[in-house]
């Protein structure tokens, strides 16, 4: 796509850091690091999201985090680290091209994973279960 910002990366038509590339994916570094050394992993085609992206696809990504993220981790000196996919603006996503975020994490860094949790009414876990499960197709 002409104007995603991820497709000019892959084109080089936009500098990037790369950590590793392959003829299908690209890791490069965010711009703006949530912690530094935060990377992102991409397929070099463009898929808006992970509903989007084939399975095969998706499944090479996850493959890629998987070779880079202790990279990440022991570069950085980090004690751990998110893996993540965001998924409409809702969820977060900016980027219409599908990238999972690769976040070195540090003792202590101060960073929530995920804001506090909430708690089901009576009844209202299983309601939900059966809900999600009917719409699975
Ligand atoms: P999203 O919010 O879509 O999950 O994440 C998009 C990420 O892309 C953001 O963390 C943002 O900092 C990063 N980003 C946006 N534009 C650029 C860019 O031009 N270069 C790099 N390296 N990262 C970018
Ligand atoms: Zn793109």
């Amino acid at each position: 796509m002409s104007d995603c910002v991820f497709c000019k990366i892959v084109k080089w038509e936009t500098p990037s850091q790369r950590v590793y590339e392959d003829d299908q994916y690209i890791a490069f570094l965010d711009i703006n690091p949530i912690n530094p050394g935060h990377t992102l992993v991409i397929p070099r085609d463009h898929y808006e999201n992970v509903l989007d992206v084939p399975e095969e696809v998706l499944a090479g990504m996850i493959k890629i985090a998987k070779k880079v993220a202790p990279a990440v981790v022991g570069a950085m000196k980090a004690d751990g680290f998110n893996i993540g996919i965001n998924n409409g603006r809702a969820s977060g996503q900016l980027v219409d091209h599908v990238h999972i975020h690769i976040i070195p994490r540090h003792e202590n860094d101060n960073l929530k994973s995920w804001p506090s949790r909430s708690r089901y009414a009576d009844g209202e876990m299983g309601a939900t279960a059966k809900k999600i499960k009917d719409a699975i197709k």
